[in-house]
């Protein structure tokens, strides 16, 4: 049984020399953050070792690892933003901090011996179906491989936007995307823009407002907030849930219950929306003085449009005497100012853009070339399709993970992640059982789910809220997220329907890859 990368590079006796292709795995994972985590443990508890994880960073963690802005946190609760098979009685808040979080992956990563099954700072660049041999030829920044399955976990808040503002380039002093934070340069005292009023921003500004000598705030859409309920948990809290591990799953399933049955129904009821745009409201005139400052930040689009602003820090940032909040539009960024659309000149020493992801249109739209030869972004044009949230028709034995239709706006992401590699990992169990070499999801099942999961979203606030947010695409149509509950994607994603994909037999293929290294995945 191979059980670390050089061991699986020289299975056939070959050295895999950089640039070579002699590596091959059953199954490669793109990432190393929530889904490699998730998959490297689902695999090992089902007896197979014949897989690589390929990560583009020098250490583990996504987005946990990349966003390291000052004030990054959870706005989902500590014990549901967690594995299931890690739970952790150790969260010091109930709400964690970003480090925290990427200290709890650090350690499950530690727990699960990943680094032994890693190739760091290999970022997958380019990977295209091979139909004779049913595998996927894959290139990463300096290397190449190839794998019978990949699982696709590169994330989808992992690809930041930057804005397309006149003159931007030309800017002298610091300017950087929340999601690379720059250390290196220390705000105090500056004068700092923060473009964007998302649930990055509305994190960074309580953070840095205390130092800077003045921020101005470009909001382009204000958000509905509602206050964060964020708290120590106690020593006495954390031993308890030491000694009686039980206390943690009913913390857990009453997190994710409360999710389900009430959360949810904000984006499905517009009764529920009244409701917490009425508790919104009044905490804001609780918390803004200023009338014209409270105008400015309230929104004319429903709650839940746009992913609600779980905070209690935002608005009285806002308040302090350094911050302004500007609406007029940005017109174009100069050496030292950004100027909005009023002729105003805002001489700045730094600018953050805090302005979102390329969701709908991930860099993988490029990366995967499918059996016809056409990359995922081809094939899916203005709407990307994923059967059950994983698969799509002409890209065989790809499993795309926690990217098209899963998000959900009120509800772990991990809890997510881990429904869907069920579903995997039950595709790898029923290929073995039936010596399939590809499976391929047909477009027929791929456009009735289409239609149903549009039956559901065509009536929720994301579709008819009356706002413009990242979980829409090209189209108009909100691809990026899953409609229903927490509990009904797990349903959705139990087992494998092999029915709804057109197989390809082993014995029918004419030079299959080998057969895996460490037996059936059970
Ligand atoms: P985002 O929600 O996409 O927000 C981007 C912000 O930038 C918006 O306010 C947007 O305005 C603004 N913007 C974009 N381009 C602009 C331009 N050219 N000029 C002016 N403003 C511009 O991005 P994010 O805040 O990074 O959050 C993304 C997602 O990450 C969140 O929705 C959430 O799912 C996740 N996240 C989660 C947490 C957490 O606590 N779990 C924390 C941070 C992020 P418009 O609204 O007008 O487009």
């Amino acid at each position: 049984m191979a059980t670390s990368v050089a061991e699986i590079e020289s299975r056939n006796g070959l050295e895999a020399a950089a640039g070579g292709e002699d590596v091959h795995v059953r199954v490669a994972i793109v990432g190393s953050g929530f889904t490699g985590l998730a998959m490297v443990h689902a695999l090992r508890k089902a007896g197979t070792e014949d897989f690589l994880v390929l990560e583009r960073s020098a250490g583990v963690g996504g987005v946990w690892r990349s966003n390291t802005y000052p004030g990054i946190a959870c706005d989902v609760p500590s014990h549901l933003y967690s594995l299931s098979f890690a739970p952790n009685p150790d969260w010091e808040r109930t709400f964690s901090s970003g480090g925290q979080i990427w200290d709890y992956e650090e350690q499950v990563a530690r727990d699960l011996r990943m680094a032994e099954r890693t190739w760091f700072g290999e970022a997958l660049v380019d990977a295209r179906w091979d139909a004779a041999r049913a595998h996927w030829r894959l290139r990463t920044t300096t290397r190449q491989l190839t794998a019978q399955f990949v699982v696709d976990g590169s994330g989808v808040l992992a690809e930041p936007k930057l804005p397309a503002i006149e003159g931007i380039e030309r800017f002298k002093g610091a300017l950087f995307h929340s999601a690379r934070w720059n250390h290196d340069e220390d705000l105090a005292g500056k004068r700092v823009a923060v473009i964007g009023t998302g649930a990055s921003a509305i994190q960074i500004v309580p953070a840095i407002q205390p130092q800077v000598a003045h921020m101005t705030v470009f909001q382009r859409t204000p958000g509905w907030v509602i206050p964060r309920n964020d708290r120590d948990i106690t020593d006495a809290e954390r031993r308890a849930l030491r000694r009686f591990p039980v206390l943690q799953k009913l913390i857990r399933g009453w997190q994710w219950a409360y999710r389900d049955a009430v959360l949810l129904q904000v984006m499905h009821r517009p009764a529920w929306r009244r409701f917490f745009e009425a508790v919104s409201k009044a905490y804001m005139r609780a918390t803004i003085d200023d009338p014209a400052l409270r105008a400015k930040l309230t929104p004319d689009f429903e709650i839940g449009c746009k992913r609600i602003l779980i905070t209690s820090a935002w608005y009285p940032a806002l308040n302090q005497p350094n911050v302004d909040v500007e609406t007029t539009p940005i017109a174009e960024v100069r050496e030292h100012a950004v100027v909005t659309a009023d002729g105003v000149e805002h001489p700045v020493d730094a600018i953050v853009c805090a302005t979102g992801f390329h969701v709908t249109d991930p860099p993988a739209g490029e990366i995967f070339h499918g059996r016809d030869g056409r990359s995922l972004a081809e094939t899916w044009g203005a709407s990307p399709r994923a059967y059950r949230g994983v698969t799509t028709a002409n890209f065989p034995n790809l499993f795309r993970i926690g990217s098209i239709g899963t998000g959900t706006g009120h509800f772990s992401h991990i809890a997510q992640i881990e429904s869907a590699i069920t579903y995997v990992m039950d595709a790898l169990r029923v290929a073995d059982a039936r010596g399939l070499a590809a499976v391929e999801v047909s477009e027929d099942a791929q456009e009735q789910y289409a239609r149903r999961l549009h039956a559901m979203v065509k009536d929720t606030v994301w579709a008819i809220g009356g706002c413009s947010s990242w979980y829409l695409d090209a189209s108009g149509e909100p691809s990026a997220v899953w409609p229903g509950s927490g509990w009904m994607y797990r349903r959705w994603t139990r087992s494998f329907d092999v029915e709804a994909y057109a197989v390809t037999p082993r014995a029918l293929v004419a030079a299959p890859a080998p057969a895996p290294m460490a037996g059936s995945v059970r």
